[in-house]
């Protein structure tokens, strides 16, 4: 009870504007802070900062007014900006894991299909899939977004061959993922399966690989082109700390060849 009100009572001060020109991209109100992910980059295993490791910005996580997430703001600001979101009309979208708001968004860009799935469906318009093993057709989408799904899966090779799978030829996949830029090869294990040595490992209790910077030739080998873009070359006018995003995050944009 005590708990809730004090995580009623931040959320409720670091709305507050003042002195600050932090502002949420999805719900478009000014506030003073992000709030942190589980109290923030301090709590994050030391290896991920040694490695490099670029993913969610914990520091900058949770809208205190929406409550979107980073990772979920940045995808917002490249899918509009890269012109995606303005040409959903007609198109059919399959959504992992949707994140609520922009879930919401897509939604209104009038789709032909918006499917939205997981493995652990946690409302009922939301279809259990399973990544690596998908209850749809083959070549029946325009769109697939996973957005940091695929360092939970554990045959991310299937995972993959299956996205090639339902797109059709021309499709795009957007497939934000944690890496690290100092592992030339992305590092699993089937000897790190506790939650504590993954979370020391790979970054979250959840989390069964950290990709290297081979990840690319993962995604393409499968039969995907990359069309990934930067913070910088995409959204060089969106400030990381204004608009509380990880600007080191790119756009892991691909195509169906
Ligand atoms: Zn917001």
């Amino acid at each position: 009870m005590i708990r809730k009100f004090i995580i009623k009572l931040i959320r409720v001060i670091a709305r507050v504007p003042i002195g600050s020109h932090r502002v949420c991209a999805i719900c478009n109100k000014r506030l003073g802070k992000f709030l942190p992910f589980r109290g923030g980059s301090y709590w994050t295993p030391k290896l991920m900062h040694v490695l490099e490791c670029v993913g969610s910005d914990v520091d900058n996580f949770s809208c205190p007014w929406c409550k979107s997430h980073d990772r979920e703001r940045h995808l917002y600001l490249y899918m509009r900006e890269s012109g995606i979101l303005h040409n959903l009309e007609g198109k059919r979208v399959l959504h992992f894991a949707p994140e609520l708001q922009l879930a919401n968004i897509i939604q209104k860009a009038n789709p032909a299909a918006y499917i939205q799935c997981d493995l652990h469906p946690a409302s009922s318009n939301i279809t259990f899939a399973d990544i690596t093993c998908m209850p749809f057709p083959d070549e029946s989408f325009d769109l697939l977004i996973a957005n940091h799904v695929l360092e939970h899966v554990s045959n991310a090779d299937k995972a993959l061959s299956e996205i090639v799978r339902v797109l059709r030829a021309g499709g795009n996949a957007i497939l934000q993922t944690p890496f690290s830029k100092v592992l030339t090869k992305t590092w699993e294990d089937p000897g790190i399966n506790t939650e504590i040595q993954r979370f020391y490992t790979f970054g979250q209790e959840d989390h069964v690989r950290l990709f290297g910077i081979d990840i690319f030739e993962t995604f393409t080998k499968h039969g995907l082109k990359s069309l990934v873009r930067s913070h910088d070359d995409l959204l060089s006018k969106f400030s990381s700390k204004i608009y509380g995003v990880n600007s080191h995050e790119p756009f892991f944009l691909f195509v169906k060849l």
